[in-house]
């Protein structure tokens, strides 16, 4: 994965790829994943490249934060589907495979088999002391 050159949905936002676009702004666009999990498994993607969430713009990021919820409405009425996940991968060994940002919303119905592999153990509340005063001293 390289963050530098130009991505597949770059190809997609230019129009050289066809896609199943489903939604379009001025900033954000939404399209059909062409391996779908589901029925109605869609990427949403700012224009703004930028391959992982810690370095979008606040403009990009307020756009895409504001496309996302009606997008996840509109696919939820038109599928029928009830539940739904949202997933946001960064970097390859987070499963990123496309180094543009990108969320996924995945339609589930009952039917629905896909899953997702999540292990969590109990958190350790001495070094969560730690981490979230050192978090919160980053973002002040
Ligand atoms: P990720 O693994 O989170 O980077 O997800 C990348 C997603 O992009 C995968 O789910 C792919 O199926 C999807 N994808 C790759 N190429 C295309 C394409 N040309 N059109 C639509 N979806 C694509």
């Amino acid at each position: 994965m390289n963050g530098n050159s130009k991505t597949i949905f770059n190809s997609i936002l230019s129009g050289e790829i066809p896609s199943h676009k489903i939604y379009e702004d001025e900033s954000v666009y939404a399209f059909l994943d062409i391996n779908p999990l589901s029925r109605g498994h869609t990427l949403v993607i700012p224009k703004e490249e930028c391959p992982t969430m810690d370095g979008l713009s606040e403009n990009a990021a307020s756009s895409l934060g504001s496309a996302l919820p009606k997008i996840c409405r509109a696919i939820m009425k038109v599928t029928g589907a009830k539940n739904y996940n949202l997933i946001q991968n960064n970097g390859e060994k987070a499963g990123q495979t496309v180094p543009h940002l990108h969320f996924h919303i995945i339609p589930r119905y009952p039917e629905s088999t896909h899953s997702f592999i999540w292990n969590p153990s109990p958190i350790d509340h001495s070094d969560a002391t730690e981490l979230s005063k050192a978090i919160f001293r980053e973002l002040e």
